[in-house]
C-alpha cells in the first residue's frame, strides 16, 4: 500500500519548547500524524501522513461506548552523531496485533506500519530531542469508528500514530519510589483483559492510584484478583525482584501485560550469568525477603522510565524500606546497559536497535 504524504504548511508549525528539559511526558505533539482506514470491504486503505488535528469522529463511534481501543508506547532516540533509532519496534506492532485480536479487531500489516513509522519519524525528525534521556515517544493507537449503539464487533476502524518529544525521565538522576500495595482494588484478572494494551485497564486504575497518591506514594502495586496475595504489576510497569542472587518476576498468566523492557530485562541479566524465574511470587515472600535482608532490590520495568527502583512498600499500614531505600547495582547497571543500547552508547548483541536516520543524512 502507498503512503500518501501531505505536509504542513511550514509556516502552521507545532509549538515546541526551546528548552529540552521543559518537555515533560506527553505535552508536546509534532506536526505529523500517520494514519489508515478499515472496512470489511476494503480492508485497510488510505494509507496517510498529514498535519497533526482533531480527528473527526461519530458520537455514535462504537469506541467511545464500548471501549474496542487498542494503543502502544514506545520511542525513537536521538544519538550523539544524530541518527535515529528505534527499539525493539517489531515487538510494539506484534503486540498490538495481539491486543487487536483480542478485542476482535483487525490486524496490520508489521511491514506497512513499519515502514509507515519510520516515514512518519523521518519527516518530523527535528521533533526527535537532541539531550540524552530525552526521546521522542511514539502513541500507535486503533479505535473503533462506526456509529452504532448495539454492542457488537465494529465493522470500520482507525488506526493512527502520533508522536511527541518526551523529556528525561529522571533529570535529577534515579530516584526510588515509593509504592502502596492495593488489597482493596485489582487491575485484571486471568481470562480479561489484563495482557492488552487497552484503554479500559487504565481508566480502571485510575481510583486506587489517586487513593494512593493522597497517601503519599507514586505507585500501586497490584496483586492478583483471586486470592490477592501474588505480584502482579506496578502501576503501569512490570516489577522485578532480586531475591539473593536470582532476578524474580511473576509469570505472564494472562493478567499481567507482557513487557518489552521486562523482555529484554531478562534477556540482559541471563547474558550476566544472573539466573532468572518467571514463577508467581506472594507479598509474604516479598515482605520476608525485606525483614531477613534476602531481597535486595525491587524495581519496576516499562518504557518510559526504563529502570523505577522501589525504595519503600506500603502493606497492610505497615511501611518497609527496601535496600536502605537507596538505588541498587543491578537496577543501575540494566539501566545503564539498556538506555546505552537505545541511544548507541553501547554494542546491540540481540538486534533490538532499528535505524530510522542514517548517521549520513543527520543535520
Ligand atoms: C506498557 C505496559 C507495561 C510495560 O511494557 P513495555 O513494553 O516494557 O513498555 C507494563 N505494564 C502495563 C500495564 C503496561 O501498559
Amino acid at each position: 500500500m502507498e503512503i500518501r504524504v501531505v505536509k504542513a504548511d511550514t509556516s502552521r508549525r507545532r509549538y515546541k519548547p526551546e528548552d529540552e528539559s521543559k518537555l515533560g511526558f506527553g505535552v508536546y505533539f509534532s506536526d505529523h500524524i500517520f494514519l489508515m482506514n478499515y472496512n470489511t470491504d476494503r480492508g485497510w486503505h488510505d494509507a496517510r501522513i498529514e498535519p497533526y488535528g482533531p480527528l473527526t469522529l461519530d458520537p455514535a463511534a462504537l469506541v467511545l461506548h464500548y471501549g474496542q481501543q487498542v494503543f502502544e508506547g514506545l520511542k525513537a532516540y536521538r544519538r550523539s552523531d544524530g541518527a535515529i533509532q528505534l527499539f525493539r519496534p517489531r515487538e510494539n506492532i506484534r503486540r498490538m496485533n495481539r491486543s487487536a485480536q483480542r478485542l476482535c479487531m483487525p490486524t496490520v500489516d508489521e511491514e506497512l506500519v513499519l515502514k509507515a513509522l519510520k516515514e512518519l519519524i523521518r519527516i518530523d525528525r527535528d521533533w526527535v530531542p537532541r539531550s540524552h534521556g530525552a526521546s521522542l515517544y511514539i502513541r500507535p493507537t486503533m479505535i473503533a469508528t462506526e456509529p452504532a449503539l448495539g454492542v457488537k464487533v465494529s465493522p470500520s476502524y482507525l488506526y493512527y500514530i502520533m508522536t511527541g518529544p518526551v523529556g528525561a525521565y529522571y533529570p535529577e538522576g534515579f530516584n526510588p519510589t515509593k509504592i502502596f500495595v492495593s488489597d482493596e482494588y485489582v487491575r485484571a484478572v486471568r481470562g480479561g483483559v489484563g495482557d492488552t494494551k487497552t484503554a479500559g485497564n487504565y481508566a480502571a486504575s485510575l481510583l486506587a492510584a489517586e487513593k494512593a497518591h493522597e497517601k503519599g506514594y507514586t505507585q500501586v502495586l497490584w496483586l492478583d484478583a483471586i486470592e490477592r496475595t501474588y505480584v502482579e504489576e506496578v502501576g503501569t510497569s512490570n516489577i522485578f525482584f532480586l531475591m539473593d542472587k536470582i532476578l524474580v518476576t511473576p509469570s505472564l498468566t494472562g493478567s499481567i501485560l507482557p513487557g518489552i523492557t521486562r523482555d529484554s530485562v531478562i534477556q540482559l541479566a541471563r547474558d550476566w550469568g544472573i539466573p532468572v524465574e518467571e514463577r508467581p511470587i506472594s507479598i509474604h515472600e516479598v515482605i520476608d525477603g525485606i525483614r531477613s535482608g534476602r531481597l535486595k532490590e525491587m524495581f519496576a520495568t516499562g518504557t518510559a522510565a526504563v529502570i523505577s527502583p522501589v525504595g519503600e512498600i506500603s502493606y497492610k499500614e505497615e511501611t518497609f524500606i527496601v535496600n536502605h531505600g537507596v538505588v541498587g547495582d543491578l537496577s543501575r547497571r540494566l539501566y545503564d546497559e539498556l538506555t546505552g543500547i537505545q541511544y548507541g552508547e553501547r554494542p546491540d548483541p540481540h538486534g533490538w536497535i532499528e535505524l530510522v536516520v542514517d548517521p549520513s543524512e543527520a543535520d
